[in-house]
C-alpha cells in the first residue's frame, strides 16, 4: 500500500493510470461501517484509494474537531489488510490556504435536519469532498447511506455540476444490538451507549409498523418519538427520496431518519424504505 500526503504527488502518481479507481474518502478512526465500503470498492475497482482526512470546515465552532478520535496506526494497519492501493493523508494545510474558493450548499437541502442544527457544515463537506473527487478522480465514489443527508447533497452536487463520477450509496452496518457504528460511538460511556439504542429501536418500531401497513408520517413518528424517550431528540423526519417531507410512507421512496443526543453524543441514523 502506497502512503501519499501531497494532493498534487497523488494527481501524478494517478495521471496515466487506465484502471478504474474507486474512492473511499473517510475521516479515519475506521470501523467496519469504513470497510464495507472499502470491500464494495474492491470488487468493483481495479484499484482502491481511502482518504483519511478530518476535513476542519464541516466542524462548527465549539464542535469535536480537536477531539475527533485519531488512530493514525490501527487506520494504515486496516487500509493495508483490506487491500486498499492508495492511502491518501493530507494534513490541513495540503487541502487549505488562508483565502479559499468554496461551494455553497443548497439553501433548502442544505440547511433542514443537520444542516438546521450545524449550518453551514454541509457546506465544508460539499467543499471538501469537490477537493477529494479532483484530486484522486475516481470511476466512482462509495459513501454510506447512514449519512443519508450528506449522500444526498453529494449526488446533487455530482448532478448538478456535471461531474461523471459515479456516487455509490452502501448500506448502514451495525453492531449486533443493533446500534450503527460510527467513529463516535468510542465517547459514549456504558450508559450512555445503552441508552443510544432506543435511535435503533425506535427505526425499528417504524418498519413493523409499515410491514402492518400503517403508512402515516405522523403516527409512525408519535410512536419512534415514544421509543426515543428520554433521549434529547433533534429531529425524526420521513421524507421523500428527494428529502420532502412525506405525510405517509412510500414503499421504495421513503428514508426515516433521527437525529438524537445520549450523554453528550450526537446521533444519526435512518433507514430506507
Ligand atoms: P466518516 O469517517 O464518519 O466521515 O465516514 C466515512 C464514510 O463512511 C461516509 O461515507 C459514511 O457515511 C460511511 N459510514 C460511516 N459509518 C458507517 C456505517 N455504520 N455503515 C456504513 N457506512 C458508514
Amino acid at each position: 500500500m502506497k502512503i501519499i500526503s501531497n494532493p498534487l504527488e497523488l494527481k501524478e502518481y494517478l495521471k496515466e493510470n487506465k484502471k478504474t479507481v474507486g474512492f473511499v474518502p473517510t475521516m479515519g478512526a475506521l470501523h467496519e461501517g469504513h470497510i464495507s465500503l472499502i470491500n464494495r470498492a474492491s470488487e468493483e475497482n481495479e484499484i482502491v484509494v481511502v482518504s483519511i482526512f478530518v476535513n476542519p470546515t464541516q466542524f462548527l465552532e465549539g464542535e469535536d474537531l480537536d477531539k475527533y478520535p485519531s488512530r493514525e496506526e490501527a487506520d494504515k494497519k486496516i487500509c493495508s489488510f483490506a487491500g486498499v492501493d492508495i492511502l491518501f493523508f493530507p494534513n490541513a494545510d495540503d487541502i487549505y490556504t488562508s483565502d479559499e474558493v468554496t461551494l455553497q450548499a443548497p439553501n433548502v437541502r442544505g440547511y433542514v435536519l443537520e444542516g438546521l442544527s450545524r449550518p453551514g457544515h454541509f457546506s465544508g463537506v460539499l467543499t471538501v469532498v469537490m477537493k477529494l473527487l479532483n484530486i484522486v478522480s475516481p470511476t466512482r465514489a462509495y459513501f454510506g447511506k447512514k449519512d443519508a443527508q450528506q449522500i444526498n447533497l453529494i449526488m446533487l452536487m455530482v448532478k448538478q455540476l456535471f461531474m461523471s463520477v459515479e456516487i455509490v450509496p452502501i448500506d448502514t452496518v451495525r453492531e449486533s444490538d443493533g446500534l450503527a457504528l460510527s467513529s463516535r460511538n468510542i465517547y459514549l460511556n456504558k450508559y450512555d451507549r445503552e441508552e443510544a439504542l432506543k435511535i435503533s429501536a425506535s427505526l425499528h418500531v417504524c418498519s413493523r409498523m409499515v410491514s402492518r401497513n400503517i403508512l402515516d408520517s405522523c403516527e409512525i413518528i408519535d410512536s419512534m418519538r415514544e421509543t426515543l424517550y428520554p433521549l434529547e431528540v433533534i429531529y425524526v423526519e420521513i421524507l421523500n427520496r428527494d428529502f420532502e417531507k412525506l405525510e405517509q410512507v412510500e414503499i421504495g421512496n421513503s428514508i426515516v431518519l433521527v437525529e438524537a443526543i445520549s450523554g453528550e453524543t450526537r446521533l444519526l441514523d435512518n433507514i430506507w424504505l
